[in-house]
């Protein structure tokens, strides 16, 4: 267990699994050097979706077996998505500060209607978004370098950010997707636009977001950050909704991702394939 409830570092990682014949992992970082010390590793298995902070070519030159559950955070993340955009679109967080400083001022916000929705990322959560977003009346647009979800129009990445005044992130956290959505894609955005990213923290900009907040950004929502535990600037905007990396922190979702977590380090330990092995190339 991780005694410190906060995310470790490398050091703190490799005392808690130097004698470990298996690991059932969160997004602490898993880098060459700290498993090349685990000489009886076998797996890492991953709570949750995303593996960026796992050394996946180490993985395969040391012969440790990398699962995770793809599935099971999706529908948590997504609903929490939705969330943020609703929140920010009628200043729901922004009412309760009010409220809460001895105030009763009535924001007027805005419809789903009224908006165009662009996705980032059509994949398993980002088509979740869509699903749950489309009786709502939001025009939605799509961009994904794979292409997978024929109910959307998809546009390039730059269209994307100059039609759209909702745009919410899904994309994985890999060297090409680091500040994806940096200064100049919201700089592209219409006027008043709001911006979500419940994907990985150095996929936005932070500081492209802090330059337009009140200009081109009416509002951002983010679950993830650059820094975690996040304390930076975007606390002192009302305008911001923050959640601390709560995505797939529903009991259901957070359920099945322990389940299957176990489940597969119990396969790899038996000798049986995995059922979500992560494919890393040769
Ligand atoms: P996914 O792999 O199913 O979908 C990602 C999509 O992004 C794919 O369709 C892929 O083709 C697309 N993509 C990749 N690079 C792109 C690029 N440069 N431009 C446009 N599209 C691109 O992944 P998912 O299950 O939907 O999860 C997405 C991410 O959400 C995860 O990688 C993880 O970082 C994050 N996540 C966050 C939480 C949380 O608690 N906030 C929980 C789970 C997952």
């Amino acid at each position: 267990m991780n005694p410190h409830e906060r995310r470790l570092k490398p050091d703190e990682v490799r005392g808690l699994i130097v004698d470990a014949d298996a690991v059932i992992a969160g997004t602490e970082p898993y880098t060459r050097e700290v498993l090349s010390e685990c000489p009886d590793l076998k797996a890492i298995c991953r709570v949750g979706v995303g593996f960026d902070n796992v050394d996946l070519e180490a993985c395969r030159d040391l012969d440790i077996v990398a699962t995770y559950t793809p599935e099971a955070p999706a529908d948590g993340v997504a609903e929490l998505t939705v969330g943020l955009i609703l929140s920010l679109i009628r200043g729901i967080t922004w009412s309760n500060d009010s409220i809460l400083a001895g105030n009763w001022d009535r924001h007027i916000g805005t419809l789903l209607s009224e908006h165009t929705v662009g996705i980032l990322g059509v994949g398993r959560i980002g088509s979740r978004v869509l699903r749950l977003l489309r009786p709502f009346g939001a025009r939605m647009l799509g961009c994904d370098i794979d292409p997978k979800d024929e109910s959307v129009e998809y546009v390039n990445k730059g269209e994307l950010f100059r039609r759209c005044d909702v745009v919410t992130v899904h994309v994985p956290l890999n060297p090409t997707t680091r500040y994806l959505v940096g200064f100049d894609e919201i700089h592209s955005m219409p006027r008043c636009s709001f911006l979500v990213n419940t994907s990985r923290g150095p996929i936005v900009d932070e500081y492209g977001v802090l330059s337009h907040l009140g200009d081109r950004l009416a509002g951002y929502g983010a679950d993830v950050f650059e820094n975690e535990p996040y304390t930076g600037p975007l606390i002192k905007y009302p305008n911001v909704v923050l959640t601390a990396h709560i995505g797939a922190s529903a009991r259901q979702s957070r359920f099945l991702m322990e389940l299957g977590a176990a489940k597969d380090c119990a396969n790899v330990l038996a000798g049986r394939p995995p059922e979500n092995p992560i494919e890393v190339g040769p």
